[in-house]
């Protein structure tokens, strides 16, 4: 009985190592999905299902919050000619994505993404264009969404809004959020509590030396919007964490994916 039990207790102990390590681990962070050689649209739950099928490290998709606090996925504030920060979640939808869709909210790209274990969900909350107390207000919002669909194994997060980061650092401070503006040193990230730095990769061709420091201190780095192979290479040889990129296709067959 007692062999028996200890056999069914490393068979559950082997079965939970296998669910954490069963993330793809190659460094490819599609950039708003991959939608581009497919023409799909980007943000569109459709682009998050093709870097899914791909086999995608992570999915990046970028986060606005509506006028009556609904968080919502697009790229831009604007959303078929309407300005989402300004507009109610009701109003948006009145228009479609090109393929149909309706703007996803988060919970619905969160859902989708949970779907499977294999690719991360890189969530870009994006700086309001209102006020400081409204980029807070994304990040807060963004780390409770997660929390409430316990998706924070799945959750990365990015941001250009140093004071939203912070905001969403203080909600969870397990929350793992890269800061994207490049105008802070890696010793200054970790300083302040961030997981790691996810910079233009013109700035990483100026300062390379940051992604040894970055590692040094533990920090995670990553590199938007890479679709240049030879820019790839540079930080592939650099050992970069992630790099983000429209052509995923490109630097996954570079990986050897
Ligand atoms: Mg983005």
């Amino acid at each position: 009985m007692q062999a028996f039990l200890f056999s069914m207790a490393l068979c559950f102990l082997s079965l939970s190592l296998s669910a954490q390590s069963s993330f793809i681990q190659n460094k490819v962070i599609a950039h708003r999905g991959a939608w581009k050689k497919n023409e799909l649209p980007q943000n569109s739950i459709a682009s998050l299902r093709e870097a899914i099928r791909l086999g995608c490290e992570g999915s990046e998709f970028d986060v606005w919050m509506t006028a009556d606090e609904v968080l919502v996925i697009n790229h831009d504030v604007d959303f078929q000619g309407l300005d989402i920060e300004h507009e109610t979640y009701e109003t948006l939808l009145s228009k479609k994505l090109p393929n149909g869709e309706k703007i996803p909210t988060l919970e619905e790209y969160l859902r989708e993404g949970m779907k499977q274990k294999k690719t991360k969900l890189i969530l870009e909350f994006k700086p309001s264009e209102i006020s400081t107390e409204r980029s807070e207000r994304v990040g807060e919002l963004a780390v409770l969404t997660v929390q409430k669909l316990q998706a924070q194994d799945w959750v990365e997060y990015i941001t250009f809004s140093y004071e939203g980061g912070l905001k969403a650092i203080a909600t969870d401070p397990t929350a793992k959020v890269a800061y994207l503006t490049g105008d802070k040193s890696p010793a200054e990230l970790k300083e302040a509590g961030f997981y790691g730095f996810d910079y233009n990769f013109r700035i990483l061709q100026l300062k390379p030396n940051w992604i040894e420091e970055a590692r040094q201190l533990g920090l995670t780095t990553n590199s938007w919007t890479v679709n240049d192979p030879e820019v790839m290479q540079f930080l592939l040889d650099k050992k970069i964490d992630f790099i983000t990129t429209d052509e995923p296709e490109t630097l996954l067959k570079m990986v050897g994916k």
